[in-house]
């Protein structure tokens, strides 16, 4: 039988495969070793990717970086059953199920989650019985514990945990800009989830990346009562401060990154009165500004007939809301567009939309864009 999870004693920081560094459009499989060796060395030993992330090459980084190089006693891996696209029975669930053991090079998972459950993929596991097939891995030894990642409002979150208690843990997305979003629902999923004794799994606490940059009003605020605190140091650690988290998922991008986030979550403490009230006041300035609620997770992207870097252009478009800085900004669009479709090209054929588990109106955004950029 599987140690309770509660017992693993898993530190505060997770180190997430989904953005390694990159070159050339290839992982930087020697940098990663080398961040991975920083983490170990600081007494982390959680790492997340999935079945989908960068069409297996996430996983087989995960082998080389880390399962090849370290005793497997001494880290715990976390997977993902995507549900949505050609997954459709039971014989798909086992040959990705296995496909995801072979690129990893493990015999099990610690950790197994349906991917991204929202309302469309929870019916489907409900279909295909996907439930029942993970906990038959659970019985043969081939997954530790099971639960899901969740991208959905709080009353399906609450009809699924009561519908399978079975799930041991969950995935939300928490962070302090979308802890009161109507669409997100961070506050409300995380209480269902405190509700059911459910520990949780912090995604997205850096809104892929958003949270690391920031007005210079914001960070002129952090660095007044803090100002050796890097500004993504604040949305690590208020995601790690709440109650019943197992640990903070990071997507690591550098070697800076890590190090930056080992420095305050090695030896972790909560954020004090006085720093909740700073980032209180941040998100009232935040949420006075008009920005695209994308976190980059790519699910949009590979269904685009006109090969259109979405997350990519929201980006750019975010940047120029947040700091106004016209040069910039049409630089890094020119970027962007370089290799693939501009946003004036869209056609609208609603390949994405359904995709997004941040449920943007994609090309009403896109269709916006085209005006601010050449
Ligand atoms: S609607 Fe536009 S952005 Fe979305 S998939 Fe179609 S062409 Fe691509
Ligand atoms: S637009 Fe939506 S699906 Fe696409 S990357 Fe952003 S959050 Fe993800």
């Amino acid at each position: 039988m599987s140690e309770a999870i509660e017992n693993l004693n898993i530190k505060k920081l997770g180190f997430g495969l989904m953005r390694p560094p990159m070159i050339e459009g290839e992982v930087d499989v020697e940098q990663v070793k080398k961040m991975v060796d920083t983490y170990m060395s600081k007494g982390f030993s959680y790492f997340d990717t999935a079945y989908v992330y960068l069409g297996g090459k996430s996983e087989e980084l995960l082998k080389e970086a880390v399962v090849k190089r370290y005793p497997r006693e001494s880290f715990q891996t976390a997977d993902k059953l995507p549900i949505w696209g050609e997954c459709n029975s039971y014989e798909d669930m086992e040959r990705i199920f296995h496909e995801s053991l072979q690129r990893t090079g493990l015999s099990f998972f610690d950790f197994y989650l349906l991917h991204s459950l929202d309302q469309e993929n929870y019916r489907k596991t409900e279909k295909l019985k996907a439930w029942d097939f993970v906990a038959d891995l659970k019985k043969q030894g081939k997954v530790s514990h099971m639960g899901f990642s969740f991208h959905d409002n709080a009353e399906l979150l609450d009809e699924i945990l009561t519908a399978h208690p079975e799930a041991e843990f969950v995935q939300l997305q928490i962070n302090y800009v979308d802890w009161e979003n109507d669409v997100v629902q961070s506050r409300k999923c995380y209480e269902v989830a405190r509700k059911h004794n459910k520990p949780i799994i912090i995604m997205e606490p850096i809104r892929g990346g958003a949270l690391a940059e920031m007005t210079p009003d914001i960070q002129t605020l952090f660095k007044e009562v803090n100002p050796d605190a890097s500004i993504a140091s604040w949305a690590m650690r208020y995601a790690a401060s709440l109650e019943g988290v197992l640990t903070v998922l990071s997507g690591m991008s550098d070697r800076e990154q890590m190090e930056d986030n080992c420095s305050y979550l090695e030896n972790f403490e909560p954020l004090s009165e006085r720093e909740y009230q700073t980032i209180g006041k941040a998100v009232d300035i935040l949420n006075s500004l008009p920005t695209i609620p994308c976190t980059a997770c790519q699910y949009c992207v590979d269904g685009c007939p006109m090969n259109i870097n979405i997350p990519g252009i929201f980006d750019v478009a975010n940047f120029r809301t947040r700091y106004n800085n016209l040069a910039i900004s049409q630089k890094r669009y020119t970027g962007v567009i370089a290799e693939r479709g501009a946003a004036a090209d869209c056609i609208a054929c609603g390949a994405c939309e359904s995709h997004c588990p941040q449920h943007i109106a994609i090309i009403d955004e896109l269709s916006e864009i085209t005006k601010l950029f050449a």
